[in-house]
């Protein structure tokens, strides 16, 4: 069972754990589908959107190779309107099929990135997590994130949230980089990078039931999150600590 006292190190999930999956679902999905073109139009030309679109590109062609189901490719040499109209469509598709893929997160990210500089997106984290972070911090507790989103997406959000800059609670990010969230490895992976040996000195969090498996498998402690609005838990191994609030923390 994870003792809530003996660890040093903590690791959180983001979506499901510190903000609302809504956040994602209902802010941040909705300002690339509803913003991609007037964002395109805004953006055409600058060096930037070339390299996020040369990206989608290379990852559409990869899926026409492999017979991905729906696979758009983005032409190079076209009318600029086309050209527009394939990366929205492409961009639509891989959301709409909800793909974990570099490309598409990359290109979100440089939206996302517009759009919390700007002010028009406002990170949402729960109530309770600001003061869980305080805590942990004046215990001298290192303390980390590790989601699926691309470790820039994670930095923007967490520095741009209702609750300010939250940056100053964070000594590092991770993303699928260090490997699938669903693999014991990932978390070895993790450990290794941060230097510690000692796996059971390191709590991490999460809403996902399969993410902490595997953490438990690689030798975390591990608490699970249960937030309104996540997927219903079902049948968990009752060792494993639950948590509705940080405050339990
Ligand atoms: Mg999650």
């Amino acid at each position: 069972m994870a003792n809530s006292t003996n660890y040093n190190t903590v690791i959180l999930d983001i979506e499901g754990t510190i903000t609302p999956i809504a956040f994602v679902n209902e802010v941040l999905f909705p300002y690339v589908t509803g913003g991609i073109d007037a964002f395109l139009d805004r953006a055409w030309g600058t060096s930037d959107l070339e390299h996020h679109i040369q990206l989608l590109r290379e990852q559409a062609e990869k899926d026409v190779v492999a017979g991905v189901e729906g696979a758009l490719l983005i032409p190079t040499t076209c009318t600029t309107e086309n050209i527009k109209a394939a990366v929205k469509q492409n961009v639509k598709w891989q959301m709409a099929s909800d793909r974990k893929i570099g490309a598409l997160k990359s290109f979100q990210g440089f939206m996302w990135k517009e759009g919390y500089e700007s002010g028009e997106i406002l990170g949402i984290v729960y109530d309770d997590v600001v003061p869980a972070l305080q805590k942990w911090q004046s215990e001298g507790k290192k303390i980390y994130i590790y989601s699926s989103g691309s470790v820039p997406a994670q930095k923007l959000l967490i520095s741009h949230t209702k609750q300010g800059d939250l940056s100053k609670y964070f000594s590092g990010y991770f993303d699928t980089s260090v490997g699938p969230k669903v693999e014991k490895e990932s978390y070895m992976n993790i450990a290794k990078a941060l230097g510690i040996s000692d796996k059971k000195s390191i709590l991490f969090v999460t809403d996902n039931i399969h993410e902490i498996y595997a953490a438990d498998q690689a030798g975390l402690q591990v608490a699970i999150a249960n937030r309104p609005g996540n997927a219903p838990l079902g049948l968990v191994d009752p060792s494993f600590k639950v948590v509705t609030t940080f405050d339990s923390f």
